[in-house]
C-alpha cells in the first residue's frame, strides 16, 4: 500500500533494515527457532522502520497532491462531531464542515471521543523499557527474540551499527532497570539478553511504555470512521500494531472509492458499517492471538509448558504449519487446503 501511494520508495530512501530471518528463543542458552524468509519465496520477512519515517514519508506524500491541503503545524482547538456533518476549529480560528470525518489521529483519538465511542480496554500488567543501542559483528538481516517467564526481549537491528532493544517486564523491574546508570543498564542487557546477539557496546537512548489493549465499540458511526490505534491497539511484541491500521486503511478506502464511484453517498452509516464488518474480526483476532502470545510464553503452568514446546519444536521444523506461521505474521492469506478455505470464507462476518 505504501509503494502503490509512493510513499514506501521515501522510506527506503531514507532509512530501514530489511531482514530475512528471525530466530525466537526460550533460553538464554539454547539454538533457538528460526524463521527465514527463504522458506516461503520471500525477499524479507519485514523492515525495520522508524515510526516517524513512516509518518514523514506519508506526509510527503500527501502534499504532494494538488487536492490535498495539509494544515500542521496548526492545531487542532475544537472537534463538534454531528451526525449530518463534523466542525472542526484550528487554534488559528479556521473551520472546517465535514461530511465524513476519519479518526486517524492515534490511540488517544480525540475524534472518537468526541464522536462518543467508546472502547473496551485492557492494562497488561507488564511494561516496555525500550532502548537505542549500539552493536558490533554479527549478522544484520536477522531480528532476534526472545520469551522469557516475565516477558519477550528482542533486539531489532537498525541501520549501520545499531539496534532497537525491546525488554517486556513488571513495572517496578523497569523502574529499577530505568534508574541504573549506563554502564550498569548496558551490563544488565548482556547479562539477560541471548548469547548468540551481536555484542552490546553503547547505549543512546532508554525509554519506557505502559502497554495496554484498546477496541473501540464501534469503528464506525454516522459520519465518522476510526482507522489505525484510534480504533485499537495491541500488544506490540509481533511488532503487528502499523500493520492492522494499514489494512484499515485499505479496506476503508476502497469502501469509499467504490460508493464515490456509483454516486452514493460516503457518509452513511451503513456504507461505513461494510468497512468495520471487514476489519473488526481480523483485528480482534489479531489482539487475542498476541495475548494468546504473551500469556502462553510468560506462564510455566505444566500444560503450557507442554504445548509450548510442541510448538517450538513444530516452528523448527520446515513445513506447511511454520509457512502457516510465517505468511499470518507477514499479513498475507492462510493458503488453506480447500475445505477450510471455504469454512473461513463461511465465518467471515
Ligand atoms: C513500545 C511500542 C512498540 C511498538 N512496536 C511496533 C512495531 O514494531 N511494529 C508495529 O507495526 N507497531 C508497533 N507499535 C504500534 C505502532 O506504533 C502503532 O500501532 C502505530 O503507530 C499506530 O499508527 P496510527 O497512525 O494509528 O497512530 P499514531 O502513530 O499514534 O499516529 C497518530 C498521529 O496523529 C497525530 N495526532 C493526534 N491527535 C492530533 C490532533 N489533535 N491534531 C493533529 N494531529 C494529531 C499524532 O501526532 C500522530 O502523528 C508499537 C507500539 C509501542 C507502544
Amino acid at each position: 500500500m505504501l509503494a502503490e501511494i509512493g510513499a514506501w520508495d521515501k522510506i527506503l530512501a531514507m532509512r530501514s533494515a530489511p531482514f530475512q530471518r528471525m530466530q525466537v528463543w526460550e533460553q538464554r542458552q539454547d539454538q533457538g527457532t528460526l524463521f527465514d524468509a527463504a522458506e516461503i519465496d520471500a525477499p524479507f520477512l519485514g523492515h525495520i522502520v522508524e515510526n516517524r519515517l513512516v509518518q514523514l514519508a506519508c506526509l510527503q506524500t500527501l502534499a504532494a497532491y494538488d487536492n490535498v491541503s495539509v494544515f500542521c503545524p496548526d492545531k487542532i482547538a475544537r472537534i463538534d462531531y454531528a451526525a449530518a456533518g463534523s466542525t472542526i476549529t484550528l487554534a488559528s480560528g479556521q473551520q472546517f464542515h465535514t461530511a465524513l470525518l476519519i479518526g486517524a489521529d492515534g490511540a488517544q483519538s480525540r475524534v472518537r471521543s468526541a464522536a462518543g465511542i467508546a472502547l473496551n480496554s485492557l492494562q497488561y500488567s507488564m511494561q516496555a523499557l525500550v532502548a537505542t543501542v549500539s552493536i558490533q559483528g554479527g549478522p544484520r538481516d536477522i531480528t532476534w527474540q526472545r520469551f522469557t517467564r516475565f516477558g519477550p526481549q528482542s533486539l531489532l537491528p537498525l541501520p549501520g551499527d545499531y539496534a532497537s532493544l525491546v525488554w517486556y517486564q513488571q513495572p517496578q523491574e523497569v523502574r529499577r532497570l530505568l534508574a541504573l546508570d549506563d554502564d550498569a543498564l548496558l551490563d544488565a542487557f548482556r547479562q539477560q539478553f541471548p548469547r548468540a546477539l551481536p555484542e552490546i557496546t553503547g547505549l543512546l537512548q532508554r525509554g519506557s511504555f505502559s502497554l495496554t489493549r484498546n477496541h473501540a465499540q464501534q469503528y464506525v458511526r454516522q459520519g465518522v470512521a476510526l482507522v489505525g490505534d484510534a480504533a485499537h491497539t495491541i500488544h506490540p511484541l509481533a511488532g503487528q500494531g502499523v500493520n492492522l491500521g494499514f489494512q484499515d486503511v485499505d479496506v476503508l478506502a476502497n469502501v469509499l472509492l467504490t460508493a464515490w464511484q456509483r454516486g452514493e453517498n460516503i457518509n452513511n452509516v451503513a456504507l461505513l458499517q461494510g468497512y468495520e464488518r471487514q476489519r473488526l474480526w481480523p483485528n480482534h483476532v489479531m489482539q487475542r492471538s498476541m495475548d494468546a502470545f504473551s500469556y502462553g510464553f510468560s506462564n510455566d503452568i505444566a500444560p503450557l509448558k507442554v504445548l509450548r514446546n510442541i510448538g517450538l519444536r513444530l516452528a523448527n521444523h520446515p513445513g506447511p504449519l511454520k509457512r502457516e506461521v510465517m505468511r499470518y505474521a507477514l499479513g498475507q492469506p492462510p493458503k488453506l487446503p480447500p475445505p477450510l478455505q471455504t469454512l473461513r470464507d463461511w465465518l467471515k462476518p
